[in-house]
């Protein structure tokens, strides 16, 4: 869930009509999925790592917090 989410330029397009890789793909193999480090960015964000070596993606706390499908974080709106 986290891979597809996956904030990053790559993933996600950089503009200039790009398409990010995400946007294409309706699959993803195993070694992309599997979360392998998790660095702490600041004071607001995580770097997550996968398998694949992919490791771009910055996950703010704020971001994190909208994708969290608990009851907790729904009911206080996302990046609350
Ligand atoms: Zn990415
Ligand atoms: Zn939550």
């Amino acid at each position: 869930m986290l891979r597809w989410a996956c904030p990053c330029a790559e993933c996600r397009g950089e503009g200039y009509g790009t398409v990010g890789r995400l946007e294409r793909a309706t699959e993803l193999p195993a070694s992309e999925l599997e979360l392998e480090a998790v660095t702490l960015t600041g004071r607001y964000a995580l770097q997550l790592g996968f398998k694949s070596g992919h490791s771009t993606g910055i996950y703010t706390f704020r971001y994190l917090r909208s994708l969290c499908p608990c009851a907790d974080c729904r009911r206080s709106g996302a990046g609350a």
